[in-house]
């Protein structure tokens, strides 16, 4: 399987990165987690537009999945329309928050470019991977991932606060993608996102192979957050997410 961050910017697009979005591709399938803000012209770096074939939406909070709205026109209005209906895993209420968000009239338009498959916790197949979403600790209906290929599997943090699930859905895997959102203070709120110390505390506890830390908020400095995650006490490779890095699991 192979992994790209095409976007790993937390809460808004930074100057080097969009907001998340990561590109996982095995067997010539592609399917992408995530479309947040700015993310779609960065994606055709790695893919046409076109030969995507599903996408999960770990939660409706723009930086995740607002560039639905620019996909839509790219798969209505492109130049071999009609294209074909394409898969998306998304929390129920995404075609009308999404709809709304474009500003359509009609909510169920959105539906001739998108077949909207609601989520909720479990397995399911997607092309050749095996996607497993788990319930994660964040104000919204939100999702973190594990997706499975050929022995090897990547997990997804999505935004979350400290998390239990999180810890199971990555057990084991070759890659965790974790957010990092906070830097240490007094006070930060609970359920909402991680420090890099507690992404590093969540990546020991599920003994993964490698830790990314993604979800990189602009106004942080990210050498304190790499900094944090050291002391976090996991011992494996660590690293911050960079768009356009990529990970080739074998
Ligand atoms: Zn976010
Ligand atoms: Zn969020």
């Amino acid at each position: 399987m192979k992994v790209t961050i095409v976007g790993c910017s937390g809460s808004y697009p930074g100057p080097d990165s969009p907001a998340s979005c990561y590109l996982l591709e095995a067997d010539g399938f592609r399917l992408v987690l995530d479309l947040g803000s700015g993310s779609l012209g960065a994606l055709q770096r790695h893919t046409s537009l076109y030969d995507v074939d599903a996408v999960c939406l770990s939660h409706l909070h723009a930086d995740h999945c607002l560039d639905m709205c620019a996909y839509h026109v790219a798969r209505t209005y492109g130049p071999q329309a009609p294209y074909p209906t394409l898969p998306v895993y998304a929390p129920a209420d995404a075609p009308s928050r999404l709809g709304a968000a474009y500003g359509m009239p009609d909510e169920p338009e959105m539906e001739h470019a998108f077949d909207f498959l609601p989520l909720s916790p479990g397995s399911f197949e997607v092309g050749p991977f095996t996607v497993t979403a788990g319930l994660v600790n964040h104000p919204v209906e939100a999702y973190g991932f594990r997706v499975s290929h050929g022995g090897t599997s990547v997990a997804y943090s999505g935004d979350t606060g400290e998390s239990a699930e999180l810890v199971k859905l990555a057990a084991g895997a070759d890659l965790l993608l974790c957010e990092a959102s906070f830097v240490e203070r007094p006070g930060l709120p609970a359920d909402l996102h991680l420090t890099g110390r507690q992404a590093a505390q969540h990546a020991a506890k599920a003994g993964v192979g490698r830790l990314v830390l993604t979800h990189l908020v602009p106004w942080n400095d990210q050498k304190t957050v790499l900094e944090e995650a050291s002391g976090g006490g996991y011992g494996g490779p660590l690293e911050l997410a960079r768009s356009g890095a990529v990970y080739e699991l074998t």
